[in-house]
Formats: structure tokens, sequence, C-alpha cells
């Protein structure tokens, strides 16, 4: 069927009204998964004829909700995985409706002046001072890859080579400096700027070690430190004021990976963690996680935002408007050209909750962190293996009578029959050379029944997998 002559818009998108309203009343309820096996019957050969909108959107409702994984819903605190708000969801279904293409002015004057406000917001939200500029990107994988990219044409610039231009080759290795806290994503952009995974030097196993750094700034001549605001096994931080101080001491950039962490400004209770972030020269922090808008959200954010026009800009094709053009835009910024407007979900969820409405969001997850922590803390087969900063609890199950050597295998087990139950959703980790599980909340829908039901599930599967067969 030829698209021009499909009659069904109205009904394909009725169909996906009419299901919204139930799925979203479901999630306080539903198991998180359910299992897939129907996905099936949308595979198969491409169609020769298609089935046109509206049985499209028939079938794929049919099965999609089904088969899902209901991360959106309060009891997935594997990862760390936010939900959506009800602004965030419409502004979503708007970025679609309107399908934008966020690159720059001459493509969409709305989209550019929604991401000017965006960011302007966000900046706002976490307290940085309004020198403070950046870009929406689809991760904080991607923002991480973006201010690391400007810190590379900064680091370049210092042996007098525009590496936008000319590239890598005949530089010496750029040093990259991290404690131990530092991120898989943050090697990754490491790893796609052409610098290597491994080019990280750690300095301490835990926070990053500020004498052992001191010293090897000394003699690394400009150099990047990654700092680490939000470590994902513990939820713990580097100090970064005093980080600052020391980077500062030498010709290195502060890069700070805040994908969550960025958020404990938003409390006087947890304000002191990210004390300093704004001495930072970029920020990665993540708005598909604790801002709760859609997937891909994230966002960079640079002390002097021109850098990332000098680092993401393309050389002027003539058909298109140069980063200085006042038709450009935030497509010469960063690392995509196309871009969905992404700012709307965002602008739509800060416009609906405002700064109260997200310090009240963090600050309920911070007292149900300590809720989960006063649970495991009060099980006598649980063991808790960390403070609790912020919003993950880091403990494993531990039954009486359970020998020592068996923990690892037996918390193991359980971490896979938390995901085979699906029930709730944790993923298991190793901290301190412990196998452990991590929930994280950074949902607004949780609430203190999902955590009771969390732990008497963990509970119940560790009882079973502690009887059970041993590998
Ligand atoms: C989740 C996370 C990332 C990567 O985020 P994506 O959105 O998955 O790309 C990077 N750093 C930290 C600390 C994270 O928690």
């Amino acid at each position: 069927m030829d698209p021009l002559h499909d009659d069904g818009t109205s009904d394909a998108l009725r169909a996906v009204f009419d299901a919204a309203g139930p799925y979203l009343s479901s999630l306080a309820s539903r198991p998180v998964y359910a299992g897939s096996a129907r996905v099936r019957e949308l595979g198969g050969a491409l169609p020769a004829d298609g089935a046109g909108a509206s049985s499209v959107a028939s079938q794929l409702l049919s099965v999609g909700l089904e088969s899902a994984t209901h991360s959106a819903g309060p009891r997935f605190f594997h990862f760390v995985t936010g939900g959506v708000t009800p602004a965030a969801l419409a502004a979503d279904w708007t970025v679609s409706l309107l399908d934008q293409n966020a690159f720059s002015r001459a493509a969409s004057e709305f989209a550019t002046a929604m991401e000017t406000t965006a960011l302007d917001w966000l900046r706002s939200l976490f307290g940085l001072p309004p020198s403070f500029g950046g870009a929406l990107v689809g991760s904080a994988t991607f923002a991480n890859f973006t201010a690391l990219g400007a810190a590379t044409h900064w680091w370049a610039a210092r042996h007098g080579v525009d590496v936008a231009a000319s590239g890598l080759a005949g530089l010496p290795r750029m040093p990259v400096f991290s404690g131990g806290y530092v991120h898989a994503s943050a090697r990754k952009a490491l790893q796609l700027l052409g610098h290597g995974r491994d080019s990280v030097s750690v300095h301490g196993s835990g926070r990053v070690d500020l004498s052992s750094l001191d010293r090897a700034l000394a003699s690394s001549g400009p150099a990047v430190v990654i700092a680490n605001a939000g470590e994902v096994n513990a939820g713990d931080f580097d100090p970064l004021a005093s980080l600052a101080s020391v980077v500062e001491r030498h010709d290195a950039w502060l890069h700070v990976d805040g994908a969550f962490g960025l958020f404990a400004a938003l409390s006087p209770r947890t304000a002191h963690l990210v004390a300093g972030v704004e001495r930072a020269d970029s920020i990665a922090c993540d708005g598909h996680k604790w801002l709760n808008v859609p997937y891909e959200s994230g966002f960079a954010f640079l002390r002097d935002p021109a850098r990332l026009g000098a680092a993401f800009g393309m050389p002027g094709a003539p058909y298109l408007p140069g980063a200085d053009s006042p038709r450009g835009g935030y497509g010469q910024l960063g690392p995509e050209s196309s871009r969905r407007a992404r700012s709307l979900p965002i602008w739509a969820t800060l416009a609906a909750y405002g700064r109260s409405g997200y310090r009240a969001m963090v600050e309920r997850h911070l007292d149900l962190a300590q809720e989960l922590a006063g649970l495991v803390d009060a099980a006598p087969d649980l063991e808790r293996l960390a403070d609790v900063p912020l919003c993950i609890v880091c403990f494993r199950v531990r039954p009486p009578g359970v020998p020592p050597a068996e923990l690892d295998d037996l918390n193991r087990r359980v971490g896979e029959a938390l995901l085979d139950d699906g029930r709730v959703f944790a993923g298991t980790t190793v901290y301190d050379g412990k196998v452990a599980l991590r929930p994280a909340i950074v949902n607004w829908r949780t609430t203190s029944r999902d955590l009771e039901l969390f732990v008497s599930v963990v509970r119940e599967l560790a009882a079973k997998a502690s009887r059970g067969p041993r590998r």
C-alpha cells in the first residue's frame, strides 16, 4: 500500500491513545516482565503489500503491550533507569507528531529555540553558572563523547594542532586520568574518539587518589581528568572540589561524568556531594535516567560552550548553514547532524513540575533508598555492603549457614532468578570483591510498597536458590 492511499491515521493514533491509559495504570501492579514469545509474530519476511497503519498499529500494540519489559513502571531497579513523567510522554508524542529536525534554525527555528530554553533550564536546575552551555545528545555515553571530544580539541590545540581538521596522527597519546569509579561509557567514548579505551590511567581503587593524581599531572603535560559524580554500584562520588583544585594546579581539563549523580544538586541534603562541579570544564548527564524523560536523552555542558562548535562544526557544504551562520544551530555543536527535537519532553517536564517538583521527587527517592537500606538491614538473610549516599542500595543475600565461599554463586543465581521471575528487576555487580545486587531508585512512580515487594521477592528467591542445587 502506498502511504498516500492509507486513510488509517485516525484509527491508528486512536488505538495508541486508547491503549495508553490502561497500560499506564497497569504499571503499578503488573510484573516488570512476563516473557516475549509473541514477538515472533512480528518477524518473518518483509510484507510484499503492507496492511496499512490501522491494522499494523493494532498488531504492534497487541504484541508490544505484552512483550515489552515494563521498565517505565515502579519496580524496575536494574541499571539506573527512570520512567516517563506524564508531561514528558505527551511532549514526546508531540515530537513525533511535528517531526522537527533540530539540526539548524533553517530546519526548525522552533526546535532550536526550545533546545536553548531546555538547556538553560537544566543548567539552572543544577545550579550551574550562566556561562555554561551545551547540547542535547542521545545519552550519557554520547554526552561523555561530546565532552571528551571538546577536551580532545582543547588538548590538541595545546600541541598546536586543530584535531577537527587534521586528526590525531602525529600527536602523542592524550593523557587521561581517573579514579576507580570510571564508567565503561567514558572508556567507550575514548575508544570512539581514537584514544583507545585503555588510555585511562586509574589512580585509586574507589575514589580518585588525589596525591597520586597530583604527582602524575606534574609530569604528564596537558591532560584530561575524568571525575565520577555518582558511581554505579553504590552511588559514591569523587571529591569534586579537592579534585578541581588539583586539576587547576596543572594544565588539565576536568570532565565530570554525572549521568545520574548530578541530580544530587537538587536537594540541600545531597548538594555537598557535587560541590565544586561548577569548576569542571565539561559535564555529562542523562535525561532518560533521573529526569524521567523517554529514551534517548542526555546532555553535555561545557564551561566554555564555544568549544563545541570548534570540535563538532562541519566544513560548510554549500547547501548547509555553517557553525557561525545565524541559520546554523545545534547540529554543529555535537556529534549528530539531523536529530529529533528531544528538547520538547525536557522542556515539558520542567515546565510541568518545576524546580520544586523535581526536588520533591529526588528527595522522595533519597528517602526510599534509606527505607530500602533499613529493610535490608532488618532482614537476617541480607547484608548491606555499602553506605547509601544517594539512590542505590548495594547488598547481597547472605542466609545464615551458607559458607562464605558459596555466597558469590548464590547471589549470581538469585540475580538470574530475579530476571526470570519478572515481578521485580535488579541487576548484580561485583562490589568490593563480592557478587551483590544494586537496585537503583530513580523512577517517579516508585513507592514504599514497591520496595517491600522487592525485598520479599529477593528473600523468597534466595530461600529457593539456597535450597536448590549448587553449580
Ligand atoms: C548510565 C551511565 C552512563 C551511560 O549512560 P547511557 O545513557 O546508558 O549512555 C555513563 N556514566 C554513568 C555514571 C552512568 O550511570
